[in-house]
């Protein structure tokens, strides 16, 4: 029996909590699809949208795009084509290295994006609505579940620096090229890149 079978519901925790994300992802897909109507966009696109917005330059490829989204790499690509024909990104060489070809907002893309970021704000609400303790205990939940079905392949979680593994904070104060240091990479890190999201990040309790 699974989580859809009430029967089995109606005697496991796990199964009423895996309904429950159920019907929360289906309501982050209706959230999606609604602000696309409003704004012209496929619940795709919007994604697209926000992850150029804010993944590290490295990563706004097709490739990054289609991991981020678990889509294939031919789909990532249809969702740039049509991104790329509204004029709200554009295909340009990485600068470090030309044979990589990113993704790059344009000035309209970014101001879209802007304008579609808060697509999860009732789900927040919803939240915040939460005793703090509960917050907590639900942020630590839904961690350790995300880190399994990372592990299993289901996603690819990009997160910002400030709580992964690899930082190290203040590592070179005086440093020109960034204050901070990720040892992934082995390379110093302006403050401003560790608010971009990386695929390699690893939590630091992992
Ligand atoms: S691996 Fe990525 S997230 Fe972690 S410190 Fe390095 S750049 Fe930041």
């Amino acid at each position: 029996m699974s989580a859809f079978n009430p029967i089995r519901r109606n005697e496991s925790l796990p199964a009423q909590v895996a309904a429950a994300l159920y019907r929360i992802s289906q309501a982050v897909n209706s959230m999606l699809r609604v602000r696309g109507e409003e704004t012209g966009f496929s619940p795709a696109q919007i994604q697209a949208l926000l992850f150029l917005q804010y993944a590290r330059p490295g990563v706004r490829t097709i490739g990054g795009l289609a991991d981020r989204l678990a889509i294939a790499d031919a789909t990532a690509s249809k969702v740039a084509d049509a991104l790329e024909r509204k004029r709200l990104i554009r295909r340009k060489p990485l600068a470090e290295d030309k044979r990589t070809i990113t993704l790059t907002l344009t000035a309209e893309g970014a101001r879209k994006a802007v304008s579609v970021e808060d697509v999860l704000a009732d789900v927040e609400a919803a939240i915040a609505s939460l005793p703090e303790a509960e917050q907590a205990a639900l942020q630590r939940a839904a961690q350790a579940i995300v880190r399994r079905l990372q592990a299993a392949g289901y996603i690819k979680v990009y997160e910002m620096c400030w709580n992964c593994q690899f930082f190290r904070r203040e590592a070179h104060p005086n440093d020109p090229r960034g204050p901070h240091h990720c040892a992934f990479v082995d390379a110093p890190l302006p403050d401003a890149e560790t608010y971009l999201e990386c695929p390699d990040f690893v939590p630091l309790e992992y």
